[in-house]
């Protein structure tokens, strides 16, 4: 029986799809169609078609449009979105919605816009330069297309202007042709470059590799240098002969230039590059040539994963372990996880590299579930990194820094070389208070203390972003003697300036490189060593070597040892041996040097004495012995409103329904209401429920049995509320 219904997931924050009456164009599963909603129209994905509703054939309002006449997914990856969308309790529409390029999301055609060309005409061919010495534009236009036919806008960088275009083309000398589609890249695929031998640890792992052209996932410990994206390329090679695509996923700001073209040069293949910066157009074309196997190679950053292709052949997860991987916000996935469900639905290996694995994939490697294989030497005999620990205990510090530790940067100063100094919070100091009572600036809308920014002579928040003059007098008994407290970015900054007033320093942290191309012109100016004092957030430490730079220190790793984040040790060791890693040269070695309060602390001691594989077995039994991921799954129902009572009422609710459900407590524990670390932020209370269980599978259950009741609790629809899966911030 032809189906007469469409059962379509739209963009709308409901867990349900909506009916629609099909017309005469039948739609495809997978596709989109447009279709009235409210007194407005929306565009859909097609999840199934049907003969039956719960609701009358007539109150059925009928499809707008259809415009998709196959699927926009290959089956397997609709079939990971779906599993998303379930997993990560996020709505089927919106999710894939999230996941489609902006310009089919507005409902524009799934089809290249090729663009305008122009190639001679006969009479073009003929005419001779030599009468157009008094039209040079016009005679360059013929020259350039005697070559072979361009594309408009490369005509136009040639600074020809559309006006003389159009006067070649009426003296009917040129014509415009649409865009020719390109010779399968297949036919024409060769290495290109010359390419260094690999060494036994790199054949290793590339002989491991492709001798399973299926789905299997590796996961590739190799300090930095030590060739990993050498060895990517390598994998590529079987891949791309066999005329099949590759993935690859880097964090948000591993996206270099330099990063792109290793690929590009490589293979004489088209490489497409997927990054928030795209417009519509640009994306959708990327899209569409990564679906359409009109591009080989795949490079970008998290939501690249979800591009469809046409014939995988692998993917690959570049520095595995970055925080970026994972969405924080309205659709909460992890990249890394969802690139092994893929590989796993398209039958495809899955590489995941890093020199410092996160503790969960180490865990798998550990258990065998991924191949662990290992590059422990750094190509081109690069030295390693030494370090130690400073004791600043009773030391006095000078924002911060203690009397060795400026000696020590003085001795790498004078020699010539760069010196790198890390502290993970911006501004001038984290507070400000009164030295006659000790009243404290305290933001109004949340519970924390305003950040003093000396620059721009003001109060921040940096929870809600508000901001206010830096106040001249107490708030509580009016003294005018106001001091700051802590240590920020700001801070080192200047007091670094009057220590080696002799010495360039450049701060680099999200307050300076808001504006676009502005950490790239630093990083420029840094390797020209126009800078010889560097000091950075953890956004220096991605993704950049700095060859001159041959000390250095991490200024507080105290905050890290005692935080309630139980993965802050782990981002702290990753930290640590990622900055050891990007400094130095063969001929200079690195030094890396932290101060701490508590020299003796366990974890830091085997970090500095056995490396990151010891410190990842103690962290690793240290989670175990607390019931921590990996050996739990966490789940986080984040409630918030401007009202404290209604989002504790919200939970409270909540938390009677999931009582009243049948999966023994043992199995899923709940615990709270409890009010979420930062209780107050920008107004609104929050509160919040965490959900543990042994495994990924009961923690579904749990949540998928309870959360409709609790959807329909009536409190759900007045407070915000979200659900956070496996949340990397608790
Ligand atoms: P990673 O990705 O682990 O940081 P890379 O692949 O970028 O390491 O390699 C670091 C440097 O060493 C690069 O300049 C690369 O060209 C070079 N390199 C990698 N493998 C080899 C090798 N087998 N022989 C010589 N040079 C190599
Ligand atoms: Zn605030
Ligand atoms: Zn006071």
């Amino acid at each position: 029986m032809t189906p007469t219904i469409a059962q379509v997931a739209l963009p709308v924050p409901l867990h349900k799809t909506f009916d629609y009456r099909i017309t005469n164009e039948m739609p495809v599963v997978g596709g989109r169609v447009r279709v009235p909603f409210g007194k407005q129209y929306k565009v859909g994905i097609v999840v199934a078609l049907t003969n039956t509703s719960e609701f009358p054939l007539e109150q059925i309002k009928p499809i707008n449009a259809v415009l998709d006449s196959t699927p926009l997914w290959t089956p397997s990856l609709y079939k990971v979105l779906n599993w998303a969308s379930r997993y990560y309790q996020y709505p089927l529409g919106d999710a894939l919605a999230t996941v489609m390029p902006g310009a089919l999301r507005k409902g524009k055609p799934a089809v290249k816009d090729r663009e305008k060309c122009w190639q001679l005409t006969e009479a073009g061919k003929e005419q001779p330069l030599s009468a157009l010495t008094r039209a040079p534009k016009q005679a360059r236009v013929l020259t350039l297309l005697r070559q072979g036919a361009m594309t408009h806008s490369d005509l136009l960088e040639e600074e020809l202007s559309a006006t003389i275009l159009k006067a070649v083309e009426e003296k009917g000398w040129i014509e415009a042709i649409k865009e020719q589609r390109a010779k399968p890249w297949q036919q024409s695929y060769e290495v290109v470059e010359d390419k260094p031998r690999l060494n036994s640890e790199q054949a290793m792992a590339v002989a491991t590799i492709n001798a399973n052209p299926e789905f299997a996932c590796y996961l590739i410990e190799g300090v930095t240098g030590s060739g990993k994206t050498e060895v990517y390329l390598n994998l590529l090679e079987p891949v791309l002969k066999r005329g099949q695509q590759a993935l690859i996923l880097v964090p948000e700001i591993g996206l270099t230039p330099q990063t792109i073209n290793r690929f590009k040069r490589r293979f004489n293949v088209p490489v497409v590059v997927m990054h928030s910066g795209l417009n519509d157009t640009e994306r959708l074309n990327a899209w569409l040539a990564a679906r359409d196997n009109e591009a080989a190679i795949i490079i970008g950053t998290r939501s690249a994963l979800f591009s469809p292709c046409k014939s995988l052949g692998i993917i690959v997860v570049d520095e595995e372990h970055d925080a970026s991987y994972k969405q924080q916000d309205s659709f909460r996935y992890h990249a890394r996880d969802l690139a092994v469900m893929r590989g796993h639905e398209e039958n495809v290996p899955v590489v995941l590299g890093s020199a410092t694995p996160c503790l969960e994939s180490l865990h798998n490697a550990k258990t065998g579930k991924y191949h662990h294989l290992t590059l422990s030497v750094r190509a081109g005999n690069a030295l390693k990194t030494q370090n130690g620990v400073l004791d600043i205990r009773g030391l006095y510090l000078e924002a911060g820094l203690s009397a060795p530790l400026i000696a020590e940067m003085r001795k790498h100063l004078s020699q010539g070389n760069q010196v790198m100094l890390f502290l993970n919070r911006r501004g001038y100091a984290p507070a400000l208070m009164c030295h006659e009572c000790g009243w404290l600036a305290e933001c109004k809308r949340c519970d924390a203390y305003y950040t003093l920014h000396q620059s721009s002579n003001e109060l921040r928040c940096h929870h809600c972003g508000s901001q206010r003059p830096i106040p001249h007098q107490c708030g509580s008994c009016g003294s005018t003697q106001l001091i700051s407290v802590g240590v920020g970015t700001e801070q080192l900054e200047a007091q670094l300036e009057t220590l080696f007033p002799e010495y360039k320093t450049i701060r680099i942290d999200r307050d300076n490189t808001r504006r676009k191309g502005a950490l790239e012109a630093y990083l420029n100016a840094i390797h020209n060593k126009e800078y010889q004092i560097l000091i950075g957030t953890q956004m220096l430490a991605k993704g950049h070597h700095f060859p001159d730079v041959t000390l250095v220190a991490l200024v507080d790793v105290d905050s890290a040892l005692f935080s309630n984040d139980f993965r802050a040790p782990e981002r702290l060791a990753q930290l640590f041996v990622q900055v050891a890693g990007r400094a130095g040269r063969a001929s200079k070695p690195g030094y890396v040097l932290l101060q701490t309060h508590h020299p003796e602390h366990a974890l830091l001691q085997s970090l500095i004495h056995k490396g990151y594989d010891s410190f990842a077995a103690e962290a690793l039994n240290e989670r175990k012995m607390a019931y921590l991921p990996p050996y739990s799954y966490f789940a986080l129902l984040r409630a918030e409103s401007h009202h404290s009572g209604e989002v504790e009422q919200f939970l409270h609710q909540a938390r009677t329904v999931l009582d009243a459900s049948p999966i023994p407590e043992d199995e899923c524990a709940v615990m709270g209401p409890a009010p979420a670390p930062l209780h107050r932020r920008a107004g609104r209370f929050r509160w919040q429920l965490i959900f543990q269980a042994p495994n990924r599978k009961i923690l579904q259950q749990r949540l998928t049995m309870a959360l409709p009741a609790i959807r329909q609790l009536p409190l759900s629809k007045k407070v915000r509320w979200s659900l956070d899966i496996e949340p990397q911030d608790m």
